[in-house]
């Protein structure tokens, strides 16, 4: 697809906002459904955000999607936020609905189609969120919409306690092996939502007993760099179900990929162009 004046612009917020895969994945959607459509990585300073969205007032830019440090900081500068984004406190899609630009937060939707594609019902579900920042946020939104029982842990049980009244969470425990051993044998899933084992420090892992879970439990590591954590290497050690972050990855993309072009995303494509930006 040749770039001329019908070419719609679309792209990523971020600083720093090299290492992101959305522009490999988003791409490889326009061009799977021929749309002259084309997404870009902007570096923004956290100073020139307000400048940002702006511009993209002016300039009619279709979609946007936010990453850190500007998910939080977006919300008071839209003309309006979804529920989603509202109550998870957070924008990662910004679309237009009219002549407003909407903040949007599609990690919550992403996480649940990544889960239900695996064949894991979270309704009535008892499920374990390890951390509580930014994606812990959205995982626990998602999971109460979606009608599970939640318990969460964290190093700091002080940035634990405001998801607990926000959101109402059964309990919250500190991230210690002996202290959450007892409550496993009663979880269906566990998620990690901690940087735990990420590039470069792909040698640590949550202080979790997944051997204390039940042999049918699911373990989901948001962490997708590298796609097969050792805190995955851990779970499947134990035969029990496993789910990479790079799913939730693709579903969040393919749900602002609609947002903004009201098409049905390419999953396949989506997904062969995450693999191979990995
Ligand atoms: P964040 O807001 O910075 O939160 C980080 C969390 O990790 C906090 O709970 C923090 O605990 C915990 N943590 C960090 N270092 C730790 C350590 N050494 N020991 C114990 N806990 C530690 O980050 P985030 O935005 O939630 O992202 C978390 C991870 O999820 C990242 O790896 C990110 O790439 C991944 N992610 C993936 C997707 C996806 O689509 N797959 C989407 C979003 C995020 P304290 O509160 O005690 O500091």
């Amino acid at each position: 697809m040749r770039i001329n004046s019908d070419t719609q612009l679309t792209g990523v917020i971020g600083y720093p906002v090299k290492h992101s895969l959305s522009p490999a994945m988003q791409n490889a959607a326009f061009h799977a459904l021929k749309l002259n459509w084309v997404y870009l990585a902007f570096e923004v300073p956290p100073e020139r955000l307000r400048e940002a969205v702006s511009g993209m007032k002016g300039l009619g830019i279709r979609g946007l999607n936010a990453t850190i440090p500007h998910k939080e900081a977006l919300l008071p500068v839209l003309d309006d936020l979804t529920e989603a984004a509202r109550q998870i406190g957070a924008v990662n899609t910004l679309f237009w609905d009219e002549d407003r630009l909407v903040g949007d937060n599609t990690d919550a939707e992403g996480f649940l189609c990544a889960l239900q594609e695996a064949g894991f019902e979270p309704q009535n579900a008892r499920a374990l969120v390890v951390g509580a920042g930014g994606s812990a946020r959205a995982i626990v939104y998602a999971l109460k919409q979606a009608g599970a029982a939640i318990h969460l842990c964290n190093r700091s049980l002080d940035k634990a306690r405001p998801l607990g009244d926000t959101f109402g969470i059964d309990s919250i425990y500190p991230l210690e092996l002996e202290r959450l051993r007892p409550i496993l044998s009663t979880i269906d899933l566990v998620v990690n939502c901690t940087s735990l084992g990420m590039e470069p420090d792909t040698g640590s892992l949550p202080p979790i007993p997944l051997e204390a879970l039940p042999s049918h439990a699911w373990v989901n590591d948001l962490v997708y760099r590298p796609p097969r954590t050792r805190f995955l290497q851990y779970a499947e050690s134990l035969g029990l179900n496993v789910l990479g972050g790079l799913d939730m990855l693709l579903y969040q993309g393919a749900a602002a990929f609609t947002r903004w072009t009201g098409e049905t995303a390419p999953l396949d494509t989506m997904k062969q162009a995450l693999v191979s930006a990995l």
